[in-house]
């Protein structure tokens, strides 16, 4: 016998549960299907962000930055600890528990709101009268009919074609957060977020990182002014970057007791180079999650990449079947799955769920942290957007300068004509919690100089954002 939800949701990450618990609070009998399972084979809900993702890196980030200061910084306060030492151990520790932690929070909010949790493989088996029949392969077989169906089965790690993951010398971000000791040699494969934060944690911890990007230009997402600003001070922190290589040949080989991995390319002026490893990280992006769903079975529509066709509401090319996060369009980003999961469940309740592109939030967790929302310099210029800029240093701020964190600085891009804010840009202490105003202010279509006229409060980092807003026109009060 069948079961009978309004809605299925498949996947448990970011979007899927959030989908599966804002269609329950609309009154919706929903089914949330997972597969991930933790090391004991037990349900993990929460998808790649709670499980080898955000959350597990901002664990071992915040454990690396600890050691980092204690080495580093601790002495300029007048702390000393003697010698301070590193438990690895105890540190990947730690990080499962904070993993663990919040998959039992999603088991916790999907029985606190009535949400049926299903562990397991879920996979379309037919259109059915009023919806689809979904197969639940896990400890036990089940099936499921749903009037609806939310996909959000997320995304993997790309591999180098030719050189798998076997997650102990030639890692994914998976095996990247859980490296039992400290690598003598690092490499890693890909500038984008995941290499720098991986390649930072390790750095911190001692690991000579060297970092080979195939793109000329670091980080040419983020503004340009805030990409050399991070390239020289990362360079500076120890990181080895090279941009323009084309990588050829990856070969593990037995050195001794230990495996080594030898990185054969080409740098930006074409010569012959070999990087030689105890770790390689690879991470060139991610592919969309379709492998096991069955789409065909019911006609689902998926492009050249394997992920999910949808429209601007997340509507697939069957009725009743919807898709987000990873597995479609945009960006790869756990808040954009959340919002997109919000919307839908909304959608499929009759009212009008949003999601507007123009102001999420991207943040790099380095140190320091790296965060923007809307337009860089680099696209207003393209687009033939008159802008004002206005920039203030966190050198310049009485907070950061207490906190011994100076680096970086907030920038503003406004309108030439009109002041409304196109697009913030931060690089130092907090950026990550900073942006929010940001994202506030452009979402109610603020003007620059609606954020100079609001009050901050003194000391804080904050009153780097007030005072590139002055900047914009000119009249910054502390620089
Ligand atoms: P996922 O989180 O991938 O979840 C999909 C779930 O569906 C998984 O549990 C999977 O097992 C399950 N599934 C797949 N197929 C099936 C099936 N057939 N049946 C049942 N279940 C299935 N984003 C940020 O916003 N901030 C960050 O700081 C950040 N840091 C990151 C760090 C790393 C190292 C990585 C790898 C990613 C990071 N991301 C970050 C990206 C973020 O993790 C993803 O954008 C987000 O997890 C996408 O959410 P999702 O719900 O679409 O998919």
């Amino acid at each position: 016998m069948s079961k009978q939800f309004d809605l299925v949701v498949i996947g448990a990450g970011p979007g899927g549960y959030i989908a599966a618990i804002r269609a329950a609070q609309l009154g919706m009998q929903v089914a949330c299907i997972d597969a991930w399972s933790n090391a004991a084979g037990g349900a993990a809900p929460g998808g790649t962000c709670t499980n080898v993702g955000c959350i597990p890196s901002k664990a071992l980030l915040q454990s690396s930055e600890h050691f980092d200061h204690a080495t580093h910084h601790f002495a300029e306060h007048g702390i000393s600890t003697g010698s301070v030492k590193m438990d690895v151990a105890k540190m990947i520790e730690r990080k499962d528990g904070v993993v663990k932690q919040n998959n039992d929070g999603i088991l916790y909010l999907f029985k606190k709101n009535k949400v049926s949790f299903f562990h397991g493989k879920g996979s379309f088996v037919k259109a059915v009268e009023g919806g689809y029949e979904i197969k639940v392969e896990g400890k036990a077989e089940e099936t499921l009919v749903g009037k609806q169906v939310v996909v959000a089965t997320g995304s993997s790690a790309r591999a180098l074609p030719g050189i798998e993951f076997d997650e102990v010398n030639v890692l994914s971000n998976d095996g990247a957060l859980r490296i039992g000791a400290v690598p003598k040699r690092l490499g890693v494969i890909g500038s984008g977020v995941i290499g720098l934060e991986m390649g930072s944690v390790w750095r911190r911890l001692g690991a000579e990182v060297t970092i080979l990007e195939g793109m000329p230009t670091f980080m040419p997402a983020a503004d340009q002014s805030v990409a050399k600003e991070a390239q020289k001070v990362f360079t500076k922190q120890g990181l080895k970057i090279e941009l323009g290589v084309k990588i050829g040949e990856i070969k593990t080989a037995k050195k001794g007791r230990n495996t080594e991995v030898s990185i054969a390319y080409s740098n930006a002026k074409g010569e012959e180079q070999l990087l030689t490893v105890d770790k390689l990280i690879v991470s060139i992006g991610r592919v969309p999650n379709t492998n096991g769903l069955n789409p065909d079975a019911v006609g689902l529509q998926l492009d050249e990449r394997g992920a999910i066709v949808v429209d601007a509401d997340c509507k697939t090319n069957l009725p009743g079947v919807w898709a987000v996060g990873d597995v479609v369009r945009g960006p790869m980003l756990a808040h954009k799955a959340e919002e997109e999961g919000v919307a839908v469940a909304e959608r499929i309740a009759g009212q009008h769920g949003h999601v507007n592109f123009n102001t999420i939030p991207w943040v790099i967790y380095t140190s320091p942290e790296i965060a923007w929302v809307g337009k860089t310099e680099q696209q207003l210029k393209a687009d033939g957007i008159e802008y004002k800029a206005g920039q203030f240093p966190f050198l310049a701020n009485g907070r950061a300068r207490a906190l011994g964190d100076t680096t970086g600085f907030v920038k503003f891009l406004a309108d030439a004509k009109t002041d409304e804010i196109l697009g913030v840009h931060i690089i130092g202490p907090m950026a990550s919690e900073l942006i929010s105003e940001a994202v506030v202010a452009m979402e109610f279509r603020a003007s620059a100089e609606d954020i100079a006229r609001i009050c901050h409060a003194h000391p804080s980092l904050s009153e780097a954002t007030k005072e590139a807003a002055l900047a914009v026109d000119k009249r910054t009060l502390n620089f």
